[in-house]
């Protein structure tokens, strides 16, 4: 399908690293106590029931069992309703959907504005997109998701039926642009989520490209894991008298035992996964590799060795994509294999460990995929092979 490339720049196609140049990283940060006892318990200042927000979106909250808001929604929420800009320097797995999703669907339900929420990776719209609907729940909102490898059909159907929330990869979303499908002027909400993740990506383009055309009178929300440079003068052009809340990132690997695993010939590292793999202590495991071809090859390694294990990464069609994310997520299958692109946002509650095969190309993407386990709560286990 001629879209399918939407929504991977030409540096990310073939090989998930090619031409990108990974920087050293001390293995001595690989190694790490989880600390969940000393962890500061966060004390929220508001319940959900002190928001003012559409009774429907309480109710659904509590059929969620979301009880307490998160620091970042307890921080985020209020001033969201009161119509700031937000900067959350916030990583996965902080409870940021809703941060964003509850102001956003109130003032929806309240008056007729319309949001666009922009993505890096299509499994993380597809999530976004599911948890808007699970909140509201019950209402006749109208949403739609832009992704590449999915039918435009679909999409242009969606879009006729003028969806209040639009959620999309930036790829996908400049193709409706272009076409003339989606008229950005409408929408006066906006939020990108993973800023920093979306500018890795190469997609600093056509996120400006989008940013300009939405309707000047707006509120901006931001959400990114770091707040380098670039991502601040992004939000800086694209926001006005923004209120930043940062949730410390560090609390989400400070619940994550993490260790090296060395090996010294490449015989070695794939039986020293395969022990690894049958301790029982590791019941659903991300491995992460570098290429596409190198996942595919160990995740038919693994089942040719008899384990239960399935693949994911951007070579792979939408469709078979989601498959693999959601045999994995219904216990289908215990291991996923995976590139950094493909997994970056998913949220499955109860993976006990990562294992990085091939070493991340830099720091915040190794905090990114060990963020993956010890989730909710959870002490989580990372190894990463080191070749000694
Ligand atoms: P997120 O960072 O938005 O992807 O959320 C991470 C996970 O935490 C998701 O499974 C959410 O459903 C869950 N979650 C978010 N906020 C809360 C909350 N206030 N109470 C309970 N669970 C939550």
């Amino acid at each position: 399908m001629s879209y399918h490339s939407s929504n991977h720049p030409p540096r990310r196609q073939g090989s998930a690293s090619r031409g990108i140049k990974k920087a050293y990283i001390d293995p001595a940060k690989f190694v790490n106590s989880a600390q969940a006892s000393e962890t500061e318990v966060y004390v929220a200042k508001h319940s959900f029931e002190d928001f003012n927000i559409n009774p429907l979106l309480k109710t659904n909250l509590r059929a969620k069992g979301y009880v307490q808001p998160s620091p970042i929604q307890d921080q985020a929420i209020l001033p969201a309703l009161e119509g700031r800009d937000i900067i959350g320097v916030a990583d996965t797995g902080t409870g940021k959907t809703a941060a964003f999703a509850l102001p956003l669907l109130h003032k929806i339900m309240l008056s007729n504005s319309r949001a666009l929420v922009i993505a890096p990776t299509r499994e993380l719209a597809q999530q976004i997109n599911s948890d808007i609907v699970s909140f509201a729940r019950g209402s006749n909102l109208r949403s739609a998701v832009l992704i590449g490898g999915a039918s435009i059909g679909q999409q242009l159907r969606d879009l006729r039926n003028a969806p209040q929330v639009v959620v999309g990869t930036p790829g996908r979303i400049k193709d409706h642009m272009d076409r003339g499908s989606i008229k950005l002027g409408t929408f006066s909400i906006v939020v990108l989520d993973e800023v920093d993740r979306m500018l890795d990506m190469g997609f600093l383009v056509s996120v400006k490209n989008i940013l300009q055309q939405l309707n000047p009178i707006r509120q901006s929300f931001f959400f990114s894991a770091t707040l380098d440079t670039r991502v601040k003068s992004l939000i800086e052009t694209f926001s006005k008298d923004p209120l930043s809340i940062l949730v410390k990132t560090s609390d989400s690997s400070s619940s994550i035992n993490q260790n090296v695993v060395r090996f010294s010939h490449p015989s070695e590292k794939i039986s020293k996964l395969h022990d690894l793999l049958i301790s029982k202590e590791v019941s659903k495991v991300i491995i992460f590799d570098d290429t596409q071809r190198g996942v595919e090859r160990l995740s038919n390694e693994l089942i040719a060795r008899g384990f239960s294990a399935d693949s994911i990464h951007g070579g792979k069609s939408q469709g078979q994509r989601q498959r693999s994310l959601s045999k994995f997520k219904h216990d289908e299958v215990k291991i996923l294999v995976a590139t950094d692109v493909a997994a970056r946002g998913i949220d499955v509650p109860d993976i006990t460990h990562v294992i990085n095969y091939s070493q991340p190309n830099n720091y915040s993407d190794y905090i990114h995929r060990i963020g993956r386990a010890g989730r909710a709560g959870k002490v989580g286990y990372a190894l990463t092979f080191i070749n000694s």
